[in-house]
């Protein structure tokens, strides 16, 4: 429970709800819920409200309900109700039994609106939206109101009767609450309820021929379920007034909403409804795409769930508004993956070197370490043999001064990792003029670990040995957006700012032999490249895929000079 002498790192919603439990309200308890609409995939924002409504249940000995706000059937799909419980489970936490839905609500929010019909709080309205809203006044103005709010209760009680029979259609009639057309907060100015949709809904068939406002079902769906703390974002700030209104007017249980700042970050958009668009028009390859800001994109790029909770808690829990920087995220996965993920070797742009000196057909088994970072890993070995892979941009013709280049080029020596020091005495080259094959000799006494050669170099580099090494596809993704704020620019199409250079396929990257067993979801420092996972999806024994989930550094950050 609460700990007095860790007060200060409490955040805003702990404070509150620690002393709501010292004066008992709520009954002493917390119980809060997490309240998805199921028309899309969970993105990295909502696994903010995930851990803090989880979180605090867990913290505070309460529950946490899992509720599906599905009152607008036309965007809502049982697939998305699928995806985002995985999503919550992947992220670490459970919500037992309590799996609702508003749509359970639908008969018992149906009588809610009744009784306010009956209370002279509601009527049936027949002006279109745009008619309404020419009548409504502005935040300064008070509006007129339309001709239909005195109707007397019995007309309303008959026509919402029919609304819900069927007997309209879409869009000519509306249940309104009737509240204050004067009102400066423009939402009690006779907001809807109840609206005609023939819609087909996932759970409730086509019973329904109206549907609840989410405004008239959210807060009663928290009464219902004796929600204590309702957290929500910023934007609902000014609907609490309404959702208390409803509450009072049916004198159900109160529930406390309290909202906090959304988690935005740059070079990165969250908003269901523009990841929908990157899907549908094949931006991005589905909701799953690596490169998408959804937990389940997050996932399959190689990001950990205490990655992403990690993330969550550094961004905090504020009233204020402000855009987290998207390297936060990148290092949060990078320090995780420092720690767990085994080192191997791995040439994305392979460039054959032959060792002239070593004899042909023996093959040599290194020992090589898994993991500097964890004490347990141990060591495996590796085959080292005259022909091996190196990395393209690990030899240059005509290198810079050693200040700046420590790798191979003519006459000069590097050394291979967990091997020997090489030194390149020739080179050849295509018709092109592109460097096709290198030959090294090496000193046989300057082998890692029990070198006798007093040889002095600067630079170690990566390899495999070009018979045992396995073929790969390699994907490498970078970020989805090249401006910071895809959203920021009114006159233009978000979808214009989209990083063309995002994903990058390689089709032949050289792999040691010890990842042929590697396992979809597995995750690996390819050293002094990044940190790569086995693609869950497309990848196969016979033709492994991985995914760059991160480069080891920052790389944003030295291209723009930032740090
Ligand atoms: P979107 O704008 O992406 O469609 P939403 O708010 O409409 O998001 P919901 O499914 O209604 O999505 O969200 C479920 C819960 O997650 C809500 O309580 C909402 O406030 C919260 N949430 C959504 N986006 C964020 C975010 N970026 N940061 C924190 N919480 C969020
Ligand atoms: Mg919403």
């Amino acid at each position: 429970m609460s700990n007095p002498e860790n007060k200060t790192s409490l955040n805003f919603i702990e404070n509150i709800i620690e002393q709501d439990l010292k004066d008992e309200k709520h009954g002493a308890k917390v119980h809060t819920r997490f309240p998805p609409e199921p028309n899309g995939f969970l993105h990295i924002g909502h696994a903010k409200s995930i851990c803090l409504n989880f979180g605090l249940a867990q913290k505070y000995g309460g529950l946490c309900n899992l509720r599906f706000d599905d009152t607008n059937p036309a965007k809502e799909d049982v697939r998305y109700v699928d995806s985002i419980k995985e999503d919550i489970r992947w992220l670490g936490f459970d919500w037992g039994e309590r799996e609702y839905y508003a749509s359970d609500y639908f008969d018992t929010l149906y009588d809610f609106a009744v009784q306010l019909i009956k209370a002279d709080k509601a009527y049936v309205d027949e002006l279109s939206t745009e008619a309404f809203n020419a009548l409504k006044g502005t935040p300064t103005e008070p509006g007129k109101g339309s001709p239909f709010r005195n109707r007397p209760v019995e007309e309303s009680l008959d026509l919402f009767e029919r609304m819900k029979k069927g007997e309209f259609e879409e869009g000519t009639y509306v249940l309104r609450a009737k509240i204050d057309m004067a009102s400066p907060n423009m939402h009690l100015r006779d907001p809807g309820m109840y609206r005609i949709k023939k819609a087909h809904h996932h759970r409730t068939g086509d019973t329904w021929k109206i549907y609840p406002t989410y405004d008239f079902a959210h807060g009663q769906s928290d009464s219902l379920e004796k929600i204590t703390h309702s957290l929500c974002t910023l934007e609902f700030e000014v609907h609490r007034p309404l959702y208390n209104w409803f509450i009072k007017a049916l004198e159900i249980h109160p529930s406390e909403q309290t909202e906090f700042s959304r988690l935005e970050i740059n070079y990165t958009v969250t908003s269901k409804s523009k990841l929908l668009q990157l899907v549908e028009e094949k931006h991005v390859n589905g909701w799953e795409d690596p490169r998408m800001p959804t937990l389940s994109g997050l996932r399959r790029r190689g990001y950990t769930p205490e990655s992403i909770v990690d993330f969550v808690q550094k961004t905090g829990i504020t009233k204020r508004k402000s855009i987290t920087d998207v390297s936060l995220l990148e290092n949060s996965v990078r320090e995780h993956l420092n720690r767990i993920a085994p080192r191997v070797m791995a040439v994305l742009d392979p460039i054959k070197v032959i060792i002239t000196n070593y004899p042909e057909g023996q093959i040599e088994e290194l020992s090589t370490e898994n993991n500097p970072e964890d004490a347990e890993a141990g060591q495996r070995m590796m085959p080292f043999s005259r022909e091996i892979y190196i990395e393209r941009d690990d030899f240059l013709e005509n290198p810079p001064p050693p200040k700046k280049f420590y790798r191979l080029g003519p006459q000069r020596l590097v050394r291979l990792k967990s091997a020997y020091i090489i030194e390149c005495e020739n080179y050849l080259k295509d018709e092109q003029g592109n460097i096709t094959e290198l030959h090294c000799k090496y000193f046989p006494d300057s082998k890692s670990g029990e070198d006798t050669s007093g040889i002095k170099v600067k630079g170690t580099i990566h390899w495999v040995s070009a018979a045992q090494a396995i073929d790969a596809e390699v994907r490498l993704y970078d970020r989805l957006f090249n401006v910071e704020d895809p959203l920021g620019d009114k006159e233009k199409d978000f979808k214009e700012f989209i990083n063309p250079d995002s994903l990058k396929i390689i089709t032949d990257a050289k792999l040691e032999p010890s990842l042929k067993d590697a396992k979809a979801g597995d995750k690996f420092q390819f050293q002094r490249l990044g940190y790569f996972c086995v693609d869950i999806y497309d990848s196969k024994p016979s033709h492994l895929v991985f995914n760059r989930t991160v480069t080891l550094k920052d790389t944003w950050a030295k291209e723009q000079g930032k740090h």
